[in-house]
């Protein structure tokens, strides 16, 4: 049993997340439920990430607290990961004191090993509000691609990260105005101390994807300069060195620590120790990201832990994910392009369907359109079609045939014998696909394993060789149900409720135990286990779904808008 501490990026609780960001949290947790079931010993954290100029903006522009506004969309927001069940063992927050007191030490102790100093800067600043305007609190032409509304830490454009003073043309983004600049001291973690250690790192890497290597060669062809870790901002956690009053530490970094944080926490509150974990060479890290998150997960978290001179495990596995859009754009909150993870449950009440449906469209190698053509068909075709009705196929051939009991194979044939081992082979695929994080290229899998049982069901047809021969009736059946408990096996991790559905059915207990994936084509189900009298796992959507969803989407956005914090209206 290997330990693993697998995270999802945390959430930016300025909004509601909507399908495009929910596709890294249900990655993370699917990858996690499959572990598990490898007998696996895993940590998931995630939390939200709730400090920064972004949240300050929301925040000034509706008049309240920021604090006041994370608390409501935090609380909406767990209530809303449980409901699509995603199945975290801590999902903390940025503000929780754990999380500060954790990052406080950290810093102090890079400061203490020499990789953080500091420099007086002259930036931006607004003579009519009086404050300076770091990262989202100017805007103006992006001098890399030109895009008119890029942030002062990043361009949303062509995603390359920025300072505030890189603008043309900046500007205020509460009040417009001209920035006037200003002296001001800030501390920087000295990254470019660590430009050769990190390139090894990167290039011996073998569990690293070929996508993330190149996003990081093509930061590191342009070195690796020292990075601003202090904003002239007030909401954030203090930053802890000496003549630093009044400011806060930049928000990536401490994000970033949220993984150690969180599972420190978890760990310690199931009388675990952290060090055992984060600590032992044998630990494998995984993080589910989206591809603007690359540098972030295998530049400076890398680096923030080589620097810290403790024996941190490094990053196993970053599994960034391109983009998904929807309907062919991009998803956007002012514009109303998308659906936001509260109203899809509105739409269509089975978190089931999303899940699956999510997974079967993961960007995992180019960015991919949310379309609702496509998740009608996959609902209707493959959950229903061919999972579905595979599983209650054979379970009913057995109900009503046998008596609900696992019939006694007698007469195997070769054919019966390819199936199984044609089977195996998809499952063993599919276990690899899934370690790798290849979430899509393991449903592939899935699939597969269902359309070749239904293939052999027709082939061998045992309704009727229940007449005309029984005893390789018998022995197909047997075969069938074993590999229909190896289906929702596998099937778990991106279905839990219709696989404790089946489980039950097959009179197997409530779900499957850890470890249990393992032996999913293993013919476990003996002659005479009884089974329950089977009803179908999925239900499709009506035959008109598509003419009726805009009238599905409008009724769940009125719908939600009596459940949102009044913040996020
Ligand atoms: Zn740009
Ligand atoms: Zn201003």
């Amino acid at each position: 049993m290997g330990k693993w501490i697998v995270g999802a990026a945390w959430p930016y609780v300025n909004t509601i997340p909507h399908l495009g960001t929910m596709i890294q949290m249900l990655s993370a947790d699917v990858f996690v439920r499959f572990l598990k079931l490898m007998g696996e010993d895993v940590v998931f954290v995630s939390g939200s990430d709730e400090h920064g100029t972004p949240i300050e903006v929301e925040a000034r522009i509706r008049g309240v607290d920021p604090k006041a506004f994370t608390d409501a969309v935090h609380n909406y927001v767990i209530n809303l990961f449980n409901k699509w069940l995603i199945d975290f063992s801590l999902y903390t927050r940025t503000e929780s004191e754990h999380h500060k007191e954790f990052v406080r030490e950290f810093m102090d102790n890079l400061y203490k090993r020499g990789y953080i100093f500091s420099k007086i800067m002259v930036m931006p600043y607004c003579p009519r509000d009086k404050i300076f305007l770091p990262d989202r609190f100017i805007e103006g032409i992006c001098p890399i691609c030109g895009y008119e509304s890029a942030r002062g830490d990043q361009c949303d454009n062509c995603g390359v990260l920025l300072d505030p003073t890189d603008l043309i043309n900046p500007r205020c983004v509460f009040c417009n105005s001209r920035p006037i600049y200003k002296k001001t001291k800030h501390w920087f973690f000295d990254l470019s101390k660590l430009e050769t250690e990190i390139k090894e790192w990167l290039l011996n890497h073998k569990t690293i994807g070929e996508n993330v290597k190149t996003y990081c060669f093509e930061w590191l062809k342009r070195g690796l300069k020292p990075r601003s870790i202090t904003r002239d901002n007030k909401w954030g956690i203090p930053a802890p060195f000496k003549e630093a009053e009044g400011k806060t530490i930049y928000v990536w970094f401490e994000a970033l620590l949220g993984y150690l944080s969180a599972s420190k926490k978890y760990l310690e509150s199931i009388g675990k120790k952290f060090e055992d974990y984060w600590f032992n060479p044998e630990t494998k890290t995984a993080y589910f990201i989206g591809k603007d998150n690359i540098p972030f997960h295998a530049i400076i978290l890398p680096a923030m832990l080589m620097a810290s001179g403790e024996p941190y495990v490094l990053p196993h596995r970053v599994a960034s994910t391109e983009y998904l859009m929807f309907e062919g754009q991009k998803f956007s909150k002012s514009k109303r392009i998308g659906i936001w993870i509260d109203e899809a449950l509105k739409i269509v009440n089975d978190p089931d369907y999303w899940r699956f449906a999510l997974i079967r469209m993961r960007p995992e190698t180019k960015d991919t359109s949310f379309t609702w053509r496509e998740f009608f068909r996959i609902v209707n075709n493959e959950l229903n079609d061919d999972i579905g009705n595979f599983i209650h196929r054979v379970l009913s051939l057995i109900y009503r045939g046998f008596n609900g009991k696992v019939p006694k194979p007698r007469n195997i044939l070769d054919i019966d014998r390819e199936f199984l081992e044609q089977v195996k082979k998809c499952y063993e695929e599919y276990v690899v696909r899934m370690y790798n994080a290849e979430l899509k290229a393991g449903s592939e899998k899935i699939l597969e394993i269902a359309r070749l049982g239904n293939q052999f069901l027709n082939r061998r047809a045992p309704w009727k060789l229940i007449k005309q021969k029984p005893s390789e009736a018998a022995s197909v059946l047997h075969i069938l149900v074993n590999v229909v408990r190896g289906l929702v096996l596998c099937l778990t991790p991106l279905t839990p409720n219709a696989a404790s559905k089946a489980w039950v059915m097959l009179k197997l207990g409530n779900k499957p135990k850890s470890n249990e994936l393992k032996t999913a084509f293993d013919l476990i189900l003996k002659p005479g286990h009884e089974i329950l009298k089977p009803s179908p796992l999925f239900k499709k959507l009506p035959s008109d779904f598509l003419k009726l969803v805009n009238e599905l989407i409008s009724r769940a956005r009125n719908e939600v808008l009596k459940e949102r914090p009044e913040f996020v209206k």
